[in-house]
């Protein structure tokens, strides 16, 4: 089994040498790699170490966009943002006008990222109602947003999986497995499994040598028992949303 595009990456975009290298290096790095598409998803505004700023937003963009222009074969280099889950209504941080520019979304929790309801999120918290009410503001996200991916749920904090799940089946949204932030159990994903929620692996690669860096997620499909068919860039292609609507 081999992933054919990484839809989660970091670039220089992320502040604080967060991300290693250009946009160009990562996409260069993929197609080295044999991967047929590259998602840079920078961190969210709001991250107030690593959060790419509102006004690089356009740049990184144009960034994109020249690479693509100047590699016209069959490697798609995407542009999109990690933004950050900020509010229990589930508002993410990003506006309307900055969602329309992205080509993918993905949305996670992150700390360090300013929120609107600071004791609304808590680390770590198995307590239920806690759960409830992180669950209930992801939903409200994923209803509310275009969210293509929702990047290492359970990681920071925790969620009722198997409700979200039903959530994202329904609105197209996928659940990430992710190689640094793998937080599942062998219950969690079989309580998922039994939803129509399909999932994505990605390496969220932080420098070039990274790209496409998904080996442990090869091992807990494995282990976990996760059919192929439900991953949906595993020996196939996957087309973030925005691409398909178009037609
Ligand atoms: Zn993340
Ligand atoms: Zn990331």
């Amino acid at each position: 089994m081999k992933i054919t595009g990484d839809y989660h990456s970091h670039s220089k975009f992320s502040k604080f040498n967060h991300g290693k290298n250009t946009i160009c290096e990562m996409a260069q790095a993929a197609k080295n790699k044999g991967l047929k598409a590259l998602a840079v998803t920078d961190h969210g505004p709001n991250h107030i170490l690593y959060g790419i700023l509102r006004k690089n937003i356009e740049k990184a963009r144009n960034e994109v966009d020249e690479f693509n222009k100047n590699n016209e074969d069959d490697f798609k280099l995407y542009f999109g943002v990690e933004a950050n889950i900020i509010g229990k209504n589930g508002k993410i941080d990003l506006t309307e006008k900055e969602i329309e520019k992205l080509d993918i979304l993905i949305v996670g929790f992150h700390r360090f990222a300013l929120t609107n309801f600071t004791s609304l999120f808590r680390l770590n918290s198995n307590n239920k109602k806690l759960i409830k009410k992180q669950t209930d503001a992801y939903i409200k996200m994923v209803e509310k947003y275009p969210v293509d991916i929702i990047s290492h749920p359970n990681e920071y904090i925790k969620l009722d999986l198997k409700r979200l799940a039903k959530v994202c089946a329904k609105h197209d949204t996928l659940i990430e497995l992710n190689p640094k932030h793998f937080k599942f159990t062998q219950k969690d994903i079989a309580d998922m499994l039994k939803t129509d929620v399909q999932f994505i692996i990605n390496s969220d690669a932080h420098s070039v040598e990274r790209v496409g860096d998904v080996d442990y997620c090869y091992e807990m499909v494995k282990k976990f028992g996760i059919p192929k068919y439900k991953i949906v860039n595993l020996d196939k292609t996957y087309i973030p949303k925005k691409f398909r609507n178009k037609g």
